[in-house]
Parts: structure tokens; C-alpha cells; sequence
């Protein structure tokens, strides 16, 4: 026997048809002995209207309520989930976030849990119950309902995994597991069998949306070994799992995957003062506003010259970095704010780039020879990241993937 979570996307609860699937696969699992705890999302698409609906009622929205109105969407697939099941004589029975609860920080939109209470839990498994838990919501410590930001119940079913002692979380979606690279973009992406965590959560981090980001470092955290797999097939997914747990002599690529971000927005500010304090009186402002500042570059001004500052924001906090910014123009010296969100940030990850010398040079050398321009760079041990114009993006991570050997012999 063993404690599992099953954890279902949007795409995998799109209507009844699709739960009525999904509830057979919990089925198999249950009948095969395993304890099961369920988290789902909301119907795909579903979170999109519900916060087109909060734009249209004010534009000046409160966290508050537009974080009632989101969690909606996954209240009505756990409850039609529970459902289901009962109806095929399984002993399922739903929890709403705040039942267990899932505790989580005043951040409406963007809460973090705190913790899992599994006392509820522990209950329904000791009447062999399954727990049928909405993703994406949890209780703050005022009382009120808090979201957990976008994707976020790949994040709520690693919690529930971890509170409950779970000997794997086995998140289901709409491919067959981690890829190369989207495989929605590059038909001949591969597979990853197994993936690190620290691998996996850089990938996320810099765009493959397969998993939440969050997920993957929670995960890494509580040693909790993920299963990314599809609800539409059988096919063995992809294991992300700790890097020991890796066989030492598996063939490893110096490159394990690519990912892409769209959502991001380039800001620079002209003719910055050359002084020490001036970063810090541009990035302590944004921080202190909630802006997070990813990619960064500054050029080494002459003597007593002024220089450009660029960096990039996400594109959903442009309109609150701008107007932070201006408000403080004069104090922090700049001269202009130049925007631009038709831009993209390119990333390579891989643990086998860790001193192996021409990896950068390999990107950097692709991009050039089909005329990409780079609009910022960024590394770290196991990444690195270019910024360019949004209308190469495919073409950008095609060609990376061809050159760094990762296409498969034919399409998947
Ligand atoms: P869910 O609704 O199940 O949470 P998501 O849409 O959040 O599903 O995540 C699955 C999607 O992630 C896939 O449809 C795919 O287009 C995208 N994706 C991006 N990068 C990758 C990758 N490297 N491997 C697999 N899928 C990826
Ligand atoms: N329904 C939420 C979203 O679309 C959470 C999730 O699906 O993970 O972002
Ligand atoms: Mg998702």
C-alpha cells in the first residue's frame, strides 16, 4: 500500500466526460490498495473567465473578492469529482481549502501555505475514504479565502503530499510528462524520463509552465518525488527526483532543456547618474512595491558620463514599476522611462554545464548565425538566459534545440 496524491489539470477536468475519465483513474488507484488524496483544478479556461468577470466589474478590484470569485473554479470540479466517484460506489467526499485547512499568508492572488493541517486527512483514510481537495485556495489567517497565483495547484497538491506523507504526487496533465522543451512548440521535443529537482525548477522558473515553480521547490524541500504524466494515455511519464537518486552512469546531455517566457516586459531608464547608491535607489523602491526585477544590465558609464539602466519586469507589473519609477524620477536622477513588452527571455538549463567551458558560446554563436538579436543575457550555475525580439521566439528555441542535439529522430 502506499499514499498518493493524484493531482488533475484543467484540461484533464474540462467537463463531465473528462471527470468521469479521471475519476476512473482514482479508481484504479484506490482498488489497487493505495490511500489517495485528489487535488484538481478548475475546468480549463475557466480561471480566465473568472478573472475576465472581476475586470469587468472594476478595474480597481479587491484581492479580497476577486480571490472568492477565482477559487470558484475549482469548488465545482471537486465537488462534481466526489460526485463521480460516489457514483461509481467509491467512499469520496470533498474538502474545501478552508475544511482541512490549507493555511496560507495574507498575499491574496499570490498566497504561499504555510501548512497543511492532515488530521482531516488521517480521518478519511482511516475509514479508507479519498480526499477530493480543490486546488489552488487555501485559508488565511484572517479568515478569509486566499488564491495561490496562477498554476497554483501543482503547489496545493506537493503541500497535501507533504502533510500527508505521500510516497509520491502524481500530477497529471495534457502531455506525457517534462519535455525538451514546449512540445506544443518544437514537435521533435523528447521526453525526459527523469529530471532533478534543481533542473526542473529552473526550467519552471524561466517559463516551462508543466510545473508550477513553486511546486518544484516545495517538492525539493519535503522530498517528495513527482510523477508528471498525462490523464488522455498510459505512457510512463517523467520522475523528478533528487539528483542522487539519478543513476551516476546515465548518459547525461550537457543540456537537458530549453524553456521560453513571454510574459515579461523590458524597461530602461536613460542617462542614469554614475553614482554607487543608484541601483539601489531604483530596486529598493520596486522591491518594496512587490516588483520582482529579474534580468539586469548595466553599461560601465566613462568618468563623470551617465549610462542607460535596463532590466526587465514581469509585463502583468509594468503599468505599477512605471509609475513607481516616475514618481521618484527626479530623486533618482534618470532621464526616461523606455518600455517594451514584445520581447522574450530564451533559456538553456542543464546540470551538465557545470564546468563545461562554450555552453554560453554554443546560444549565443546559434542565435547570431540566424541574425536573433540579444537584448540582455543572464547565467547561473545551471542556465542561461537571453532576452530577444518576441517574433523570434520560436525560431530561437528551434534552432537551440537542434544544436544542442536534443531533437528526437522523428516527431513525437
Ligand atoms: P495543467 O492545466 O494540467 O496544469 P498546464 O497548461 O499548466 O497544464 O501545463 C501543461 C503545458 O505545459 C503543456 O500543455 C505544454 O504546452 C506546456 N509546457 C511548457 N514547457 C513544457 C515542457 N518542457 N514539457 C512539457 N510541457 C511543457
Ligand atoms: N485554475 C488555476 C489556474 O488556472 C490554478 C491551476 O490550474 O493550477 O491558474
Ligand atoms: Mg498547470
Amino acid at each position: 500500500m502506499a499514499r498518493i496524491v493524484m493531482k488533475f489539470g484543467g484540461t484533464s477536468m474540462a467537463g463531465i466526460e473528462r471527470i468521469r475519465h479521471v475519476a476512473g483513474l482514482v479508481k484504479r488507484e484506490a482498488e489497487a490498495g493505495h490511500q489517495v488524496a485528489v487535488v484538481v483544478s478548475a475546468m480549463a479556461g475557466e480561471t480566465d473567465r473568472l478573472i475576465h468577470f472581476c475586470r469587468e466589474a472594476s478595474s480597481l478590484y479587491d484581492p479580497r473578492e476577486y480571490d472568492v470569485v477565482v477559487a470558484s473554479g475549482e469548488q465545482v470540479t471537486s465537488g462534481l469529482l466526489a460526485i463521480t466517484l460516489t457514483g461509481m460506489g467509491l467512499n469520496a467526499r470533498s474538502y474545501m481549502g478552508w475544511q482541512l485547512p490549507i493555511r496560507t499568508s495574507a498575499g491574496h492572488a499570490a498566497a504561499l501555505i504555510d501548512g497543511v493541517d492532515a488530521d482531516v486527512l488521517e480521518r478519511v483514510f482511516d475509514e479508507s475514504g479519498i480526499a477530493v481537495i480543490p486546488g489552488f485556495q487555501g485559508l488565511a489567517a484572517d479568515g478569509s479565502l486566499a488564491t495561490l497565483g496562477r498554476g497554483g495547484s501543482d503547489t496545493s497538491a506537493v503541500a497535501v503530499a507533504a502533510a500527508m506523507k505521500a510516497d509520491r504526487c502524481d500530477i497529471y496533465t495534457d502531455v506525457d510528462g517534462v519535455y525538451t522543451t514546449d512540445p506544443r512548440i518544437v514537435p521533435r521535443a523528447r521526453k525526459i524520463p527523469v529530471i532533478t529537482y534543481e533542473e526542473m525548477l529552473e526550467l519552471a522558473s524561466v517559463g516551462a509552465k508543466v510545473l508550477q515553480t513553486r511546486s518544484v521547490g516545495l517538492a525539493m524541500r519535503e522530498k517528495i518525488p513527482i510523477k508528471v504524466l498525462s490523464s488522455f494515455d498510459d505512457r510512463p511519464g517523467t520522475m523528478v527526483v533528487a539528483e542522487n537518486a539519478i543513476e551516476e552512469d546515465m548518459e547525461r546531455q550537457v543540456i537537458t532543456g530549453i524553456a521560453y517566457e513571454k510574459n515579461e516586459a523590458r524597461m530602461t531608464l536613460t542617462a542614469m547618474p554614475d553614482t554607487p547608491a543608484a541601483a539601489a535607489s531604483v530596486f529598493g523602491p520596486l522591491a518594496e512595491a512587490g516588483v520582482n526585477v529579474d534580468m539586469i544590465v548595466q553599461s560601465v558609464p566613462r568618468a563623470g558620463e551617465r549610462t542607460d539602466l535596463t532590466f526587465t519586469v514581469p509585463a502583468t507589473a509594468l503599468a505599477q514599476a512605471v509609475d513607481v519609477l516616475e514618481r521618484l524620477r527626479s530623486e533618482i536622477g534618470f532621464a526616461d522611462i523606455l518600455t517594451d513588452t514584445a520581447i522574450t527571455k530564451v533559456s538553456i538549463v542543464g546540470v551538465g554545464m557545470r564546468g563545461n567551458p562554450g555552453v554560453a558560446a554554443l546560444m549565443f554563436r546559434t542565435l547570431a548565425d540566424r541574425g536573433i538579436n540579444l537584448l540582455a543575457i543572464t547565467t547561473s550555475e545551471i542556465k542561461v538566459s537571453v532576452l530577444i525580439p518576441e517574433d523570434y521566439t520560436e525560431l530561437a528555441v528551434r534552432v537551440l534545440h537542434t544544436a544542442y542535439g536534443l531533437d528526437a529522430e522523428s516527431e513525437a
